[in-house]
């Protein structure tokens, strides 16, 4: 087997996505650099590259069945196969005129924000597994929040934004229980409240921090938990 591993994070033009590209990149993985905009991709790939780290470019619209199925022929053409899949790509949604109040809730905007935050996950990670099953040591890190928690109820109310990622994590144990019996190991991550354009820059945490745990999951030995959801500090409750 090739010694170089492949490791696909989606979103990975700006924010936590491209820190955790360049941080997989550095420990010396492969790194599919998924992103939906061309200008924004090749932007990326390219300070990738300058930072020495072996980067191509992937497009890739997670809400697209049609984008996602040439994202995995574009892998498999490239790769062979899948290491290490990052589902990190997620949106907060609209949150004027209280479309995120729950007595008031925008229906649109919750379908659009599980598109992204939940069926985008499923629909890449369904497309990638026959890539990841050809993987030694396969694993899938899912980007959620600490926002999902239904034991911490953390965060401002977003009806939209935190039921997704509840959602998202219970995906997460869907999976972690159908693959329990397989090599490839899935769990869920909480960056913590992390500086990028999704909170404005108004947020204690680098992008590098944010992306610690992602790397932690993505690089797990063979016994490494199954369906569980972590941050820096350890075990986040469900
Ligand atoms: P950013 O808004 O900085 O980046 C989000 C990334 O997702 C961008 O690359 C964006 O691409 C991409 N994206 C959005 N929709 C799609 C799509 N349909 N297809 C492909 N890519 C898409 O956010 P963060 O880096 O802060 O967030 C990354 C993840 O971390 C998210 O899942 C978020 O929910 C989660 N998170 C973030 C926290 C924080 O404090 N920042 C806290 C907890 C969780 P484009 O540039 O084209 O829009």
């Amino acid at each position: 087997m090739d010694e170089m591993k492949t490791a696909l994070v989606t979103g990975a033009n700006k924010g936590i996505g491209f820190a955790i590209a360049r941080g997989l990149g550095e420990i010396g993985f492969h790194v599919a650099v998924g992103a939906r905009d061309d200008v924004r991709r090749k932007e990326a790939v390219e300070r990738l590259l300058a930072a020495g780290v072996d980067a191509f470019g992937v497009a890739l619209d997670v809400t697209s069945d049609e984008s996602v199925a040439a994202a995995a022929a574009t892998i498999e053409r490239t790769a062979g196969r899948l290491d290490v899949l990052v589902n990190n790509a997620g949106i907060a949604g609209r949150m004027d005129g209280g479309a995120q109040d729950p007595t008031t809730l925008d229906l649109d905007v919750v379908r659009t924000v599980l598109e992204t935050n939940v069926f985008g996950v499923v629909r890449v990670t369904n497309a990638m597994l026959p890539l990841l099953n050809r993987a030694e040591s396969p694993r899938v890190v899912n980007m959620s929040s600490n926002m999902g928690s239904l034991t911490l109820q953390t965060g401002p109310i977003l009806a939209a934004y935190a039921p997704s990622k509840s959602m998202l994590n219970s995906v997460t144990a869907q999976y972690a229980r159908r693959l329990a019996d397989t090599k490839v190991i899935v769990n869920a991550a909480c960056p913590g409240y992390v500086a990028t354009d999704f909170t404005g820059f108004n947020a204690p945490r680098t992008p590098e921090q944010g992306a610690a745990i992602a790397i932690h999951l993505a690089t797990l030995p063979d016994d490494g938990p199954r369906g569980g959801f972590f941050d820096d500090e350890g075990v986040v409750p469900w």
